[in-house]
């Protein structure tokens, strides 16, 4: 927002204009001293700083949680600049509220980090409601044609159902789905002038599948048409899409960011000018900013700011969490891969893996070579893994019901391990040939590695095992 005051305008108007334009130039200021700063410091402090503290919050160290739905004025004026789009104002909170707005620039800055410019952010009530509003949004009607996208088919059973039964049963917007997401002649084959936007999610849930991101975000350019990344399994700790290239990445925020697992929230990260063939400048300039003004205004998914400091704080310590939890994730799974009830791990640090060579080039725990304890660049693979036992479906029950230590729940990214059977739990809505078109196989248990001693979750699992046979 870089407003300038015209002649009609009243004196009151313009002076709000001159203050605003005189704090968003300080902003940027900030902005500028936090892309110099090391991502843990980042997580930290985000844009918060101790002047804004001591200034206007009784010198909180910690942001404070703006619980009101609502902005008062200090009268017409600064009312009328505000609503008129003048002045940075949140007005209303499915607009904009402080508390969301400290999250928004923590995560912005994180998944641009070591890049240079601007990028903006806009969270959510949950991950589903961002994904949603993306889309949504990529996807308006243009001329008569009916749109399409194209998206790879190993996705969160949620995103399955969005795409498969909200869009395309319910509205006849065509998903085409890539099976399988290395085969750049499969994502090509799929685009035509019709299509908005690719979309990927990596690693992918459950099946820790993985693909070689440059690729379909160069053919994505090649057409005019943005590449949108599902990053929530990675966080930004060990991938940043943006840096690959991608123009927007959304979050399911519920997850490995909020380990705490207080509450659900998503997030959507875009950079500026994106590339699109839908006919709307503001959308295409500043993505995220049009999705404040507009989607989320209209359609509703806004975050509690209560749940918006709940995620930041557990953000905080992102990158040494999932350093930590990747490593034991990483002795589970070569546990599981030793075990002669198991039949299949897939984990992508695993060297056999079949995807390990390309996550590899991607999967970097962030500032490693800035870390005292490694000094140079180390590969980190996250803390989910799935598996298969020996036996079926119902000797993967067995083992699943005798776990003591690892709690059954359709969730991942707690700070507390956790695991699933995706086709009875996630992925069971999608139906039967739609997961094995997305390979979860009724026999694959999922597991989210938390922040407990690793021998305590690999004994768990022993125990487990021993009753499968
Ligand atoms: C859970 C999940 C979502 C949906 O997020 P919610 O916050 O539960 O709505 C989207 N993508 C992935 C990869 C997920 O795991």
């Amino acid at each position: 927002m870089d407003s300038k005051p015209h002649p009609d305008m009243s004196a009151g108007v313009k002076k709000y204009i001159e203050q605003a334009n005189a704090m968003l130039a300080e902003r940027e200021q900030q902005w500028k001293q936090a892309k110099r700063r090391r991502f843990d410091t980042v997580a930290v402090h985000g844009m918060y700083t101790a002047a804004e503290a001591i200034e206007k919050n009784q010198g909180a160290i910690i942001e404070p949680i703006f619980a009101s739905s609502g902005q008062a004025y200090r009268d017409s004026d600064e009312m009328e600049a505000a609503q008129a789009g003048l002045i940075p104002t949140w007005a209303y909170v499915r607009i904009h509220n402080p508390t969301l707005g400290y999250l928004e620039d923590t995560l912005a800055l994180l998944e641009s980090y070591g890049l240079e410019g601007n990028f903006g952010c806009c969270v959510y009530s949950s991950g589903m409601a961002a994904i949603e509003n993306v889309t949504d949004t990529l996807l308006v009607k243009q001329g008569d044609a009916p749109a399409n996208f194209v998206s790879t088919c190993q996705i969160y059973g949620g995103s399955f159902q969005q795409f498969n039964v909200r869009k395309m049963q319910e509205r006849g917007i065509e998903v085409r789905w890539v099976i399988d997401s290395n085969n750049i002649d499969e994502w090509r084959s799929k685009v035509d002038k019709n299509t908005r936007f690719l979309y990927g999610e990596l690693p992918s849930n459950p099946g820790l599948s993985f693909f070689d991101l440059k690729r379909p975000i160069d053919l994505a350019h090649e057409h005019g048409l943005p590449f949108v990344a599902d990053s929530t399994i990675a966080t930004p700790a060990l991938l940043r899409p943006l840096a690959h290239g991608a123009d927007i990445v959304i979050h399911s925020v519920t997850k490995t960011m909020s380990a705490s697992g207080f509450g659900t929230a998503g997030a959507v990260i875009a950079r500026m000018n994106i590339p699109s063939p839908i006919n709307n400048d503001a959308m295409r300039a500043d993505f995220c900013r049009y999705l404040h003004d507009y989607p989320r205004r209209d359609q509703g998914g806004c975050l509690h700011p209560f749940q918006a400091l709940m995620s930041l704080s557990d953000i905080r310590t992102l990158r040494t969490r999932i350093d930590l939890w990747s490593q034991s994730a990483l002795a589970v799974a070569r546990f599981l891969n030793r075990h002669a009830a198991v039949t299949n791990v897939n984990y992508l640090g695993i060297e056999d893996h079949p995807l390990h060579q390309v996550a590899a080039r991607y999967l970097w725990l962030v500032d490693a070579e800035h870390d005292a304890r490694y000094g140079k660049p180390v590969n980190r693979y996250g803390h989910l893994l799935s598996f298969r036992v020996k036996g079926g479906p119902q000797a993967a029950r067995r083992v699943f019901d005798r776990l003591q230590v690892i709690m059954r729940v359709t969730d991942l990214g707690r700070v507390k391990s956790i695991a699933t059977i995706p086709s009875i739990s996630t992925h069971l809505q999608q139906g039967e040939e739609s997961r094995k078109m997305a390979s979860i196989p009724p026999d694959l248990i999922r597991l989210s590695v938390g922040a407990e001693h690793p021998d305590d979750v690999i004994n768990d699992l022993d125990q487990a095992l021993a009753g499968a046979r």
